[in-house]
Parts: C-alpha cells; structure tokens; sequence
C-alpha cells in the first residue's frame, strides 16, 4: 500500500541510518499485527448537555486488546505507535473507524478523534485523511479533532497550514487538557483555529476545594464567551461538580458521572438522557447499557 511504503521511508530517516533498538523492532511487530489483525478498537464517551442530559457529541478513545498484555492504555499504545514509526496510521486508522462509527451513531452528532500533532504535520496525512472522508461518506464537518500536545511539541507554526486545510472542508478543533500542567495552553489561541475549549479534569477535581481552580475554570469561560467557542469539562465524576460546572456556566460536560467510554454496541440507544436522577428513576424507558 502507499502509505505504508511512505511511512517506512520516513520511519527509517527518524531512526537515523535505518538501525532500530530491539524493543522497538518489537513495539513495531506488535503494532503493525495490532493494525493487521484489528486489535485496535475505539470506545465512545458521550459528551453530555448538562440541562437535558442528552448527549451532544461523543469522544473516540483507543483501546488495544493485546494478544498477551490485555488491555493496553490508549497513552501507552500510542508511545509504541511512534516508536514503531506507524504513528500516522493508527491516527490515520481512528479517524477512518471514527468517520464509520459517526453515522451509526447519530447522524448529526460530531465525533471528537484525538490525532497527534506528529501526523497534523504531515501534508500528506491531510490528503490521506481526505480519502478517508470520501471512502466514508463521512461529512468532515461532523468531526472534531482534538489537540493534547505538550507546549515543546506543538509549533503552531508547523500544523496550521494542515489545520487551515482541515478546517476548509468543515473539521473543527478542540484544544485538550487545558489547564493540566502538560497542556500546550491557551496561547495558542493566538494561532491556531480553535472552535472548543476542552477544560481538564485536574481543574473539575479541584474545583471543589480550590479557588485558583474556580477562577481558572470562570476565566477559561469568559473566554469562551468572549472568542465564541465551545467548552467541555472532563473528568466530571461526581453531582457535586456537575452543579458547580453548571454553576460556572459550563453546559457540555464528559466523564464517568455520567457514562464510562463504552464500545460501539454498548452505547445507550439515542435519544436518551445521561442525567443521573432519570437514569435512577427510569424516567428514560426502554433499551439499556
Ligand atoms: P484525553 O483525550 O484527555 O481523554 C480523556 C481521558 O479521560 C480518557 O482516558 C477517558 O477515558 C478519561 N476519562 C473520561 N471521563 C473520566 C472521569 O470521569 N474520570 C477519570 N478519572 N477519567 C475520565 P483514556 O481513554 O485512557 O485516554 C487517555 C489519553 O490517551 C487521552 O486523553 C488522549 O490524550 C490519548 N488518546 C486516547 N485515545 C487516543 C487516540 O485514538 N489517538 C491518540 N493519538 N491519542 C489518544
Ligand atoms: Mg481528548
Ligand atoms: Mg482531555
Ligand atoms: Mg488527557
């Protein structure tokens, strides 16, 4: 195939020379069998309204169902990924099964994918993602792609003129983790087209107890109003921060409060609300987990 023969040459000038350590010639065996064989699999977490409880979009997160490890951690699997050289298509791999998944659930849902920075580098990976949207039938305007890079690895510079692409056709971007000391932050609202504002759920954890937090949570808000963008909470656990959340005028909220990433098939049957109180007292009849 094409692209794997353009990610091979390319493999091997990172390397330097072509010479490989050992345990990444085997990162390499495993991810490239994990790709052959379908290892790899996405969940979906529903990214809640907090007023209605439906969902409003959902995000793609990678599972990895090795043969002997069981499951592998979606962080770890895209470390072996980039050791391996086969980055590009396991991102390339996702935003395929998420541009498939996209209609399945719900037509006029967006999809968030987390890609990587290494691949939005890539002009080449811009055309491949191209034919991944017309082979689909995948509307790019349905997906939203999340960027969750720390601040050495993201040059603004090097994946506008993807993003800008990208952006043409209809995708849109998240900025992830902000407010998570590894976040690349806010300054690169400055330069890159950003639609969401994706708030970390180190900042939802603390809120409770932290006025810094809260401030943080207030200003990421105002800005939003400000520049008109979209914000999600992560990592809301618990009806005590989802009140805050609502509180603080957060309306889109994610996390385990409401529903864990599930796969494909086990996802509630829309439209059918997340709130806990209809979920305890079967307000929403009919289907199940
Ligand atoms: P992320 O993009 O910030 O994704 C959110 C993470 O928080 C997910 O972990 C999710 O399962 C977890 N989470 C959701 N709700 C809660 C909650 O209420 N409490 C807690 N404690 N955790 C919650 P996951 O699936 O392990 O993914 C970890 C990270 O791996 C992601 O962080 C993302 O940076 C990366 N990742 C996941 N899938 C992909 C992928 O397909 N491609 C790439 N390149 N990176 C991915
Ligand atoms: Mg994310
Ligand atoms: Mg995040
Ligand atoms: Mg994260």
């Amino acid at each position: 195939r094409a692209d794997t023969a353009m990610y091979s040459i390319k493999k091997g000038g990172k390397a330097g020379m072509g010479i490989f350590r050992i345990e990444d010639q085997q990162a390499e065996l495993d991810m490239r069998q994990a790709l052959q064989k379908g290892e790899l699999e996405l969940y979906y977490q529903p990214i809640v309204d907090s007023v209605t409880g439906y969902p409003v979009s959902y995000e793609a997160l990678l599972r990895w169902n090795h043969p002997q490890r069981g499951l592998v951690s979606p962080v770890e699997a895209i470390e072996a990924a980039e050791k391996a050289g086969l980055i590009e298509q396991v991102d390339l791999w996702v935003l395929r099964e998420a541009c498939l998944a996209q209609r399945m659930l719900s037509p006029e849902k967006r999809i968030h994918v987390n890609i990587t920075v290494k691949s939005l580098r890539d002009p080449y990976f811009v055309e491949l993602a191209a034919e991944v949207f017309v082979q689909t039938q995948c509307p790019p305007e349905k997906i939203e792609i999340e960027l969750n890079e720390t601040t050495q690895r993201l040059d603004a510079s090097h994946i506008l003129p993807q993003m800008l692409r990208l952006s043409e056709w209809g995708v849109t971007f998240s900025l992830d983790d902000l407010g998570s000391r590894s976040s690349s932050g806010i300054g690169l609202l400055q330069e890159l087209p950003v639609a969401t504002l994706k708030i970390d759920r180190m900042l939802i954890r603390n809120a409770q107890q932290n006025p810094v937090s809260r401030a943080m949570i207030r200003g990421i808000m105002g800005l939003s109003r400000e520049l008109d963008l979209s914000v999600v909470a992560e990592g809301v656990e618990t009806e005590e921060q989802r009140a805050l959340l609502v509180s603080l005028g957060c309306r889109e909220l994610q996390g385990y409060h409401f529903s864990r990433p599930q796969p494909l098939g086990r996802l509630r049957p829309e439209p059918r609300s997340y709130l806990r109180e209809e979920i305890v007292f079967g307000k929403d009849a009919g289907g199940g987990l």
